[in-house]
């Protein structure tokens, strides 16, 4: 191998040089080596610890079937966590996975250098490529450990897996026309982005790096690289492996990618789709954690309000309720958007480019068609969604956005005046969104809207009554593009002064951002 084939190595070692000169002595003075680094401070701080926030999904009680997202805060001993980097390699047949992962590269690679500062032991694992690695030490480290029996470890504690949420039978190439996927492949080596530091380790053995994990005492593993679906899960280094055999996994979730063709089921965008295998391992295998954790820089959810309606005072009562309520709590960074009086220009309206969560309180508006591509777009990515009152008949220009996003028919309402009874509806009881709001019936100043019937793919979640007048749902979730839609009939500027209201748009807000609602406030 020519001296310019070898990996780039970093730290105090970060010569060719010196990685030539690695690759003759590793195998004879290698602890040694060892040694000098970590007083080098190479390994690591002495005591650093690695925090992170660990999200899974677990049931919303004891055998309950419905699940509900939970956070973790752990702190874990640099020296006992590992660092997998699942096949970052130089080059896939798919030439959109191959930008996709440019995007990621920086950032994956200013982890896994604090992840390394912190002591944790950085195991690049591109598969098929061991050959390029041939002969130098980080290659040697994986190769000679001592062998270590795994013992068999069985999770109890999960439902079995079903099928992944994604259709991925094709390949998953999302480009047009599709890549060929025909052999041989591309793949030579990780890719050069990734820097490979002196006392890393290469392999793409699982039980060469157990054995190496056992030696180092090894209980952490934090995985991240690509694909999703299918080497992050299924390689004999990967995630349904490293729980099997009892290791504390964690999945880096926003740095991978999955092998999704979004014209296939369930025919969401890509990053949905992405967001949905991950979902499913939380499910079934292992928390996940971000980026962000370890670098420090991630920031609170970006929350946009688009408002213009003339009976509800939403301009004033959403904001009010987004200061007292998300603001503090989730560390929410609000922006309001509010359309002219004739509610037929929204400024600022790109700033739903960046929104983790669009909140809607439209009514009968006539935005030009840019401003309602914008706010489609939105929609069509799958992120979520919370509209109030009006908005079934937000859009005059968008009839249809009640029975497409929403999951309703908007047909008109009972009389205005009358008081609302709200209560739970049967299959909805116990729900995380309901907490703090029902089993309690509460009355509402909203009268009561003509929605139903709502699409299969909505569940209600709260069902009113006017009178005499037959129940209707007023506040339901829905699906829409894979996903999370909230949407309520109620938002009449007094429903704000309820308690049962103000705890129901928190709940619905947190569920939108996939955030853990807290059992009692
Ligand atoms: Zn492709």
């Amino acid at each position: 191998m020519a001296v310019s084939d070898h990996p780039q190595v970093v730290g105090r070692v970060g010569s060719w040089a010196h990685a030539c000169v690695w690759a003759c002595v590793a195998v004879m003075v290698w602890p040694a080596l060892v040694c000098a680094q970590e007083k080098g401070g190479l390994t690591g701080e002495k005591g650093s610890s690695i925090k992170l926030t660990l999200r899974s999904r677990a049931p919303i009680a004891p055998n309950a079937s419905r699940l509900e997202v939970v956070e973790k805060a752990v702190e874990w001993e640099g020296a006992e966590t590992a660092v997998i980097v699942c096949d970052v390699w130089d080059q896939h047949w798919c030439k959109g996975a191959n930008e996709r992962l440019a995007a990621m590269l920086p950032r994956m690679n200013a982890t896994i250098k604090a992840l390394r500062a912190k002591g944790a032991l950085i195991v690049h694992a591109p598969s098929d490529t061991m050959k390029f690695y041939e002969g130098t030490p980080q290659r040697a480290l994986a190769r000679n450990m001592p062998t270590a029996a795994p013992k068999a470890v069985s999770k109890t504690d999960r439902p079995a897996e079903p099928r992944l949420p994604i259709d991925d039978s094709d390949g998953g190439c999302d480009c047009t026309p599709q890549c060929s996927s025909k052999g041989p492949y591309p793949w030579r080596r990780q890719h050069a982005a990734i820097e490979i530091g002196g006392a890393d380790a290469i392999s793409d053995s699982g039980r060469e790096i157990y054995n190496l994990f056992h030696q180092r005492g090894v209980q952490h593993v934090i995985i991240l690289g690509v694909h999703t679906n299918m080497c992050v899960l299924g390689r004999s280094f990967a995630i349904r492996q490293l729980v099997r055999w009892g290791f504390d996994v964690v999945l880096m979730r926003d740095l991978t990618d999955t092998m999704y063709n979004s014209r296939r089921p369930p025919v969401v965008a890509h990053a949905k789709g992405t967001d949905l295998v991950v979902e499913h391992i939380e499910t079934y295998w292992c928390a996940s954690a971000s980026s962000g954790d370890v670098l420090g820089d991630s920031s609170g959810p970006r929350i946009v309000f688009v408002i213009a309606e003339d009976e509800y005072d939403a301009k004033n009562t959403l904001p009010a309720f987004a200061k007292e309520e998300l603001e503090k709590s989730l560390g929410a960074q609000c922006t309001f958007l509010n359309g002219n009086a004739k509610k037929t220009d929204m400024p600022g309206v790109e700033a739903v480019e960046e929104a983790d969560l669009l909140v809607v309180y439209l009514r009968r508006a006539t935005l030009p068609e840019d401003q309602l591509a914008r706010l489609k777009r939105y929609f069509e990515a799958g992120k979520p969604v919370i509209a109030l009152r009006t908005a079934c008949h937000g859009f005059q220009n968008w009839l249809e956005f009640d029975r497409v996003v929403l999951g309703c028919q908007y047909t008109g309402h009972y009389g205005n005046g009358g008081a609302t009874e709200v209560r739970a509806d049967a299959n909805a009881v116990g729900e995380a969104i309901l907490r703090g709001v029902s089993p309690d019936r509460f009355r509402s100043p909203s009268w009561l809207y003509m929605v139903g019937p709502l699409a299969k793919s909505a569940r209600p979640l709260l069902i009113g009554k006017c009178g005499d007048q037959p129940d209707e749902a007023v506040a339901w979730v829905n699906t829409y593009r894979g996903g999370r839609v909230f949407y309520t009939s109620l938002g009449h500027r007094d429903d704000f002064a309820i308690p049962q209201f103000r705890r129901l748009l928190v709940n619905a807000v947190r569920w939108g951002l996939d955030k853990p609602i807290p059992r009692d406030r």
